[in-house]
C-alpha cells in the first residue's frame, strides 16, 4: 500500500463544548488535490488550522509520509512540518521585493536562493517583476507571487484555505489552473479549502463534503456532484450556483 503524504485521523476540536470539526478523516497522496468543500461555518478553516499546527486539536492524530506529526501529547511544531500556505488573508509583505517574498524563508546560500526564486517567478510568468514591489502587482498577480512563495522551499503539503476567493470572476479560471498546473509538477499533496462547488469541481481530484463538522461525503468531484448524499447535499450545490 502507497503511504499517503497526509493522513489525519479522527480530528476533533471543541469550541466551548461544541464539536466543530467531529472526528474528520482524510488521505491525501502526493500529487494529488483533495477539496474540502462546505458551507460557511462548517469548520474547514479549523481543520486546516490544525494540520498547519498552529492550532491544536483536542483529538485525533496527524501523519505525514507515514510519520506521526501530532496527535494529543506529541507535536512537531509548525515551521517544521514542511507545510506550504496559501491563505486569503495571508497577504505578502509589503515592504519586501517581489524576490525578497519569494525567499522568505528559503535556507541555502544566496546564489541558491536566487536561482530557486527565478525558477519560481519563470513558472508563474513573472520573472520580469522579480524586483518590483507588491503594490506594483495586480491582485491576480499578487496570487501567483503568493504562490511561488508557498512553494518555494518544497512543502510536502499545501494547504490552501479559499486562496482564489479575493479575485474578481475573470481572472480566477485562469489562476486556478495555473495553479494547479504548478501543484502537479511539484508533486505536492493538497488540501484546498474552498464554499464553492464550482472550484472544488475544477481542481479536486478528491472532494470532501463537510457539514457541521463531519464529512458527510467523500469521492471522485463527478461522482459526489452526481449522487449527492442527501437533500442538503443537493441543496447545497444547487444554491451555491
Ligand atoms: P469555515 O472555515 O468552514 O467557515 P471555521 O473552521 O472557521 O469554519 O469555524 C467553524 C466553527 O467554529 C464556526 O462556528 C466558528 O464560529 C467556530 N470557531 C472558529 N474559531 C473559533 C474560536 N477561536 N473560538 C470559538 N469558536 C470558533
Ligand atoms: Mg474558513
Amino acid at each position: 500500500m502507497p503511504v499517503p503524504r497526509l493522513e489525519i485521523r479522527n480530528l476533533v476540536r471543541l469550541f466551548d463544548g461544541r464539536r466543530v470539526v467531529d472526528e474528520v478523516s482524510l488521505r491525501i497522496m502526493p500529487g494529488q488535490v483533495t477539496c474540502l468543500l462546505g458551507p460557511s461555518g462548517c469548520g474547514k478553516s479549523t481543520t486546516l488550522r490544525m494540520i498547519a499546527g498552529v492550532e491544536m486539536q483536542d483529538s485525533g492524530e496527524i501523519w505525514v509520509d507515514g510519520k506521526l506529526v501530532c496527535d494529543t501529547v506529541f507535536r512537531v511544531p509548525p515551521e517544521r512540518r514542511q507545510i506550504g500556505l496559501m491563505f486569503q488573508d495571508f497577504a505578502l509583505f509589503p515592504h519586501l521585493s517581489v524576490a525578497g517574498n519569494v525567499a522568505y524563508g528559503l535556507k541555502g546560500s544566496k546564489d541558491e536562493k536566487r536561482a530557486r526564486v527565478a525558477e519560481l517567478l519563470e513558472r508563474v510568468d513573472l520573472l520580469r517583476f522579480i524586483d518590483g514591489y507588491p503594490h506594483q502587482l495586480s491582485g491576480g498577480e499578487q496570487q501567483r507571487v503568493a504562490l511561488a512563495r508557498a512553494l518555494a522551499p518544497r512543502p510536502r503539503i499545501m494547504l490552501m484555505d479559499e486562496p482564489f476567493s479575493g479575485l474578481d470572476n475573470r481572472l480566477r479560471d485562469g489562476i486556478r489552473d495555473e495553479t494547479l498546473s504548478l501543484l502537479k509538477e511539484e508533486d505536492t499533496a493538497v488540501l484546498l479549502v474552498t464554499h464553492e462547488p464550482d472550484e472544488a469541481m475544477r481542481m479536486a481530484d478528491e472532494i470532501a463534503l463537510m457539514r457541521d463538522g463531519r464529512i458527510v461525503q467523500q469521492g471522485a468531484p463527478y461522482n459526489v456532484y452526481t449522487r449527492p448524499v442527501d437533500r442538503a447535499a443537493v441543496a447545497f450545490f444547487s444554491d451555491a450556483n
